[in-house]
C-alpha cells in the first residue's frame, strides 16, 4: 500500500492512528477546559493568570489538532466512522454530552448561583474566572452571560478552525466559516462588549438604578432578536446619553428586518444570515458538524417542521404586536390579558429559553446540529417564505450524474432528501435549505450548485412526492 494513501475500511475507520502532536494537542486542549472546571469546583486560581492560558490552550490545543488530523489526509470530505463513534451515533458518550449540555443551559438560565454569579457581591466558581477580563473590556465583573458569551465565541473559533482544515478544499465552505468567525468575534462579542464599556447601552430603572445593559448585537436581528420591541428596549435606544448610537440601532435594526432580509434573501437565499453570519448557524455549523447527520429525513420530521417554525413565527408576531400596542397605548394588557405574562414571558421561557438554548444546542448529540434552525428559528422561518416563493437561489441538480450514493441526504443538517432531487434531476427550492453547501460539497459526482439564477417556476414547482409513487412517471 502506498504510504500516501490512508488505509480506510469499515473495521478501520480512522485513517491513521492519533500521532504524538495530536495526543498533545488534545491533552493542551483539555487542560483547559480543566481549569474552567477546577474553577468552577472553587479551587484557588488565579483568574488573570488562569483564564487567558485557558482560552490559548482550547483554541491552540484544537487548532493543531485538526490541523494535524486532517492535513495529513487527502483533500476531500472527511466523515469516516462517524456511525462508528458513540458521540457521533447516539450513543452512550453522545448522551453524556446532551445531558451535560443540557444541564449547563438550565444552570445558566435559571440557577446562575450555581455557576458562580453573585447579583450582588463577588463573583465565585466559574463565572470569577472571567472577571478579569470583563474588568478589562468593560469595567465590571462578568455575569454569566458574559462567561457563556466568551465561551461561545470560543467554540465558534476554535472549532471554527477544525471545520477550515476539514473543509479545505472547497473554496465555499473557506469562505463562509472565516465569515461566521468574524460575525461571531466582531458583531456578536466584541463590538456589544465594548459598547458596554462605553455605558451605550446600559439600562436603567425608573428610579434610576442600573439594571443591567440590552443587546447590541447588530446582527442579531428581530423576530430572532425577539426583545428588540420591548419597551426597556426601545427607551434605551432613544435615551440621549446614548446617542447617536441607539437611534443607529433602532433604525438599522428594523431595516435589517424590512429591507435588508427580504432583498438579500432575494438574491442568494437564506444562506446570506444561516450560514454566514447567525451566531447559532454559526455554533452549528461548526461545533455541531459532527452531527449533522442525525437530522431526520422522514416525511414526518419535515411535516412537523413546517408546522413548528410557522407556529413560533406566529407567536412572535403576535407577541411583538401587542408589545408595540401596549408600548404606543401606554396599557399592559391587551383583550384582558396581561402582557408581560400572558405573551412576553411565555415566548421568552419556552422559545427563548427552552427551545433555542436547552434543545437547540443541548440536543444537537441526539437530534442533530440545526434544531433550533429548522424547527423554531422564526428568523428562518421568515426567510424560507421569501426563498420558496420569491427568491434567485437554488441548487441545481445534474441528474443525469447522479449515482444514488446518497451521501448529500445524509449530510443535509435540515433533513433534505436531497438525493431524491438529484435523481429527478429537479432544482432543490425549499424553505428550510440554509445553503449551508455540504450536499455538494459531499458530492462524489459533482451533481449539486448552488447558484442564483432566474427565479422561475417558484409558485408552479411540483410537489416532491417521496416512496415509491415518486417513481411513477405520469398517471
Ligand atoms: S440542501 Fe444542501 S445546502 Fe441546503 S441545508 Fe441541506 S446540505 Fe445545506
Ligand atoms: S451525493 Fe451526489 S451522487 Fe450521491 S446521491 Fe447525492 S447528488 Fe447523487
Amino acid at each position: 500500500m502506498s504510504t500516501t494513501e490512508p488505509n480506510l475500511s469499515i473495521s478501520n475507520p480512522h485513517p491513521e492512528d492519533t500521532d504524538v502532536i495530536q495526543k498533545v494537542a488534545l491533552v493542551v486542549a483539555c487542560f483547559g477546559v480543566l481549569i474552567l472546571l477546577a474553577a468552577w469546583a472553587n479551587v484557588a486560581l488565579d483568574a488573570a493568570i488562569f483564564m487567558p492560558i485557558a482560552i490559548i490552550s482550547m483554541i491552540g490545543g484544537t487548532t493543531v489538532y485538526g490541523a494535524r488530523s486532517y492535513l495529513k489526509q487527502p483533500e476531500g470530505i472527511k466523515n469516516n466512522g462517524v456511525w462508528h463513534f458513540s458521540l457521533t451515533s447516539r450513543g452512550a458518550f453522545a448522551w453524556a454530552v446532551g445531558i451535560l449540555l443540557t444541564g449547563f443551559y438550565i444552570l445558566l438560565y435559571w440557577f446562575p448561583g450555581y455557576v458562580g454569579f453573585v447579583q450582588s457581591g463577588e463573583n465565585q466558581g466559574l463565572v470569577a474566572l472571567f472577571d478579569p477580563l470583563s474588568m478589562a473590556i468593560k469595567g465590571r465583573p462578568a455575569s454569566q452571560w458574559f462567561m457563556y458569551g466568551t465561551l461561545y465565541t470560543i467554540a465558534i473559533l476554535a472549532l471554527g478552525m477544525k471545520f477550515i482544515f476539514k473543509y479545505r478544499h472547497n473554496r465555499y465552505q473557506l469562505i463562509r466559516t472565516i465569515s461566521v468567525m468574524i460575525a461571531q468575534l466582531v458583531f456578536a462579542y466584541t463590538i456589544p462588549e465594548i459598547l458596554a464599556a462605553l455605558n451605550y447601552n446600559d439600562v436603567t430603572t425608573t428610579a434610576g438604578e442600573y439594571a443591567g445593559y440590552y443587546d447590541a448585537d447588530i446582527k442579531n436581528v428581530w423576530p430572532l432578536d425577539y426583545d428588540f420591541f420591548y419597551s426597556y428596549h426601545l427607551d434605551a435606544m432613544q435615551e440621549e446619553a446614548y446617542q447617536p448610537v441607539g437611534m443607529i440601532y433602532l433604525i438599522a435594526g428594523m431595516a435589517l428586518f424590512l429591507v435588508g432580509t427580504p432583498v438579500l434573501t432575494y438574491l442568494i437565499g437564506k444562506r446570506w444570515y444561516c450560514s454566514w453570519v447567525c451566531g447559532c448557524g454559526g455554533l452549528a455549523e461548526t461545533a455541531g458538524d459532527p452531527f449533522r447527520h442525525l437530522s431526520s429525513k422522514k416525511l414526518g420530521a419535515w411535516k412537523l417542521e413546517r408546522w413548528l417554525i410557522h407556529s413560533v413565527m406566529i407567536f412572535v408576531f403576535v407577541m411583538t404586536a401587542v408589545t408595540l400596542y401596549g408600548y404606543f397605548t401606554g396599557t399592559s394588557s391587551v383583550f384582558g390579558l396581561d402582557i408581560y405574562s400572558k405573551f412576553q414571558k411565555p415566548y421568552g421561557f419556552f422559545i427563548g429559553a427552552i427551545f433555542s438554548g436547552i434543545i437547540g444546542v443541548g440536543f444537537y448529540p441526539m437530534l442533530g446540529n440545526r434544531v433550533w434552525c429548522r424547527f423554531g428559528c422564526p428568523m428562518a422561518g421568515y426567510m424560507g417564505i421569501i426563498q420558496r416563493f420569491k427568491s434567485k437561489f437554488r441548487i441545481t441538480t445534474n441528474g443525469g450524474q447522479c449515482i444514488s450514493c446518497g451521501n448529500c441526504s445524509t449530510y443535509c443538517e435540515q433533513g433534505i432528501d436531497v438525493r431524491a432531487y438529484a435523481q429527478k434531476g429537479q432544482n432543490i427550492v425549499r424553505a428550510s435549505c440554509v445553503g449551508c453547501g455540504v450536499c455538494s460539497a459531499v458530492c462524489p459526482r459533482g451533481v449539486l450548485k448552488l447558484e442564483n439564477g432566474p427565479e422561475e417556476k417558484r409558485y408552479d414547482l411540483p410537489p416532491i412526492i417521496i416512496g415509491n409513487e415518486s417513481v411513477k412517471i405520469s398517471d
